[in-house]
């Protein structure tokens, strides 16, 4: 989606989630077909419903979907991207990536990873506070969920790049059905539309999304490293 900037419709923010699920395999209680519904056909979908409410109409910076294969298989897709852009690398501004956000629950918390590593943080924050939303850093580092991503390429080519998933307060009911989630859906088959899906939560994240990545695409300053994270290039 061309941007409509003289000065800066050369540079591109790129939106991405993943395409492949798991297809046939393994039955489990009887289910051969693993979906991938939250995991992570909903966000191919997001993107699509993003490219649809613009009709054509773009942001300052160009805009550039991305639709990855071989997530599971270790973030192939992505990293072929960052080695091979179909734009100019100097020109990749930032990544946006959507990666099961799971909507189990409503959505006051967000995690977003590389908060502090870039000033895509700032804007998520800002973004985020209009909508009562309140933005975190992930709470369990230790999972490396932060390199386990397609926005993890983009941050090792030097091109700011976050993700987000529903955050929680340890001990609610939000922690119960996220744990519950990973325990029971999480790449199998009952990733499918029999989960408990908060369609609420569900748009007020697509909202959330839609808004932030206007706002990193119409921002006159361009995305960067903080000075002092360690991932900076
Ligand atoms: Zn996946």
């Amino acid at each position: 989606m061309p941007g409509t900037d003289p000065a800066l419709g050369a540079q591109v923010v790129v939106v991405s989630a993943h395409l492949d699920g798991y297809g046939h395999g393994e039955p489990v209680n009887g289910d051969s077909l693993y979906n991938g519904a939250f995991d992570d056909a909903a966000y191919v979908a997001t993107l699509i419903r993003l490219a649809e409410a613009r009709g054509g109409h773009g942001f300052r910076r160009s805009v550039l979907f991305a639709a990855f294969t071989g997530e599971e298989k270790g973030l192939l897709g992505a990293t072929w991207f960052t080695r091979h852009p179909t734009v100019p690398k100097a020109n990749l501004a930032a990544d946006i990536n959507l990666d099961q956000l799971r909507p189990l629950f409503p959505l006051k918390i967000l995690t977003m990873h590389a908060l502090n590593d870039t000033t895509l943080g700032a804007t998520a924050r800002a973004v985020a506070q209009g909508m009562g939303i309140e933005i975190r850093p992930d709470m369990e580092p230790d999972r490396h969920l932060l390199e386990r991503a397609d926005h993890w390429p983009f941050l090792k080519i030097g091109v700011p790049a976050t993700g987000f998933v529903f955050g929680y307060d340890p001990g609610t009911e939000a922690e119960r059905r996220y744990r519950q989630w990973y325990a029971i859906r999480y790449h199998r088959p009952q990733d499918d539309m029999t989960q408990p899906i908060d369609f609420q939560a569900a748009r007020d994240f697509n909202l959330f999304f839609y808004r932030f990545t206007a706002a990193v695409a119409d921002d006159a300053q361009r995305p960067a490293f903080l000075p002092d994270s360690p991932l900076k290039p």
